[in-house]
Order: C-alpha cells, then structure tokens, then sequence
C-alpha cells in the first residue's frame, strides 16, 4: 500500500471516515466535499491507480462496483429518481485522488 494514499489510509482506518458499507473487497464513504446532495465514493480495498491501470484480474472487481452502485443507491433512496456515476482518469480528466474510485452522485429535485 502506497504510504501517501490518501484512500488506502482510509480503507486502513488510518484516517478516520464512517463507512456507509464495508467488505472484504470494497469500502463506501461519503465524499467530502460533495458534489450533489447523495455523493458516495465506492473504493476497492485494493490500491490500483486508476482504470489505465486495470488488468485482466480486475474484472471482475469494477464488475462488482457497478452491482455496489446499484445496491447503494437503492439504499439512498435514489434508484427510482436516478443518479450518475462517474470514474474520473488522470488529471485531465478532473481525478486528484490517484485510488481507483467509483463517484455515486444523485438525490436532485428534479
Ligand atoms: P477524484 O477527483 O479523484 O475523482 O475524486 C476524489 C474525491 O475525493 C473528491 O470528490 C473529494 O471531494 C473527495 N475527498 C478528498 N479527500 C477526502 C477525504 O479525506 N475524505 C472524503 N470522504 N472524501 C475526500
Ligand atoms: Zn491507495
């Protein structure tokens, strides 16, 4: 685990942040500066950088984050209303935690 993850110290326990979900394989937390009125981030344990950086045994891995996101958002209440999901990639593509991580975003009057 890279000492100067930010995401590995939390899924570490190192820093401390309520999980709204835990398993052997991934953690779910609240972000903290949140961009819409539900916004979770869904983080495997596991540290991997970012989506370049996935390999073929990781399928099944960000298979499995999409099924949490489903979950998750039917336990938010907001399944029926709709919600985004979003990977951002490198910086250019806006990601500044460099753990791979699922953004869950919805909850809008809309
Ligand atoms: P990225 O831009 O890398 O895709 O997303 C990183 C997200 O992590 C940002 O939305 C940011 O608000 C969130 N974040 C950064 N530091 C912390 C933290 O210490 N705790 C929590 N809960 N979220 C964080
Ligand atoms: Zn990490």
């Amino acid at each position: 685990m890279p000492e100067e993850c930010l995401f590995c110290r939390i899924v570490n326990k190192a820093v401390e942040t309520r999980f709204l979900y835990e398993d052997d394989t991934y953690v779910v937390f609240k972000d903290i500066n949140p961009a819409a009125p539900v916004h979770l981030l869904l983080v495997p344990r596991v540290h991997i950088r970012s989506i370049n950086d996935l390999l073929p045994d990781h399928e099944s891995l960000v298979g499995g984050l999409f099924s949490l996101a489903a979950k998750m958002a039917k336990e938010q209440g907001v399944d029926k209303s709709g919600y985004k999901l979003l990977f951002n990639v490198e910086r250019g593509g806006g990601q500044m935690v460099f753990h791979l991580h699922l953004h869950l975003m919805g909850g809008w009057q809309r």
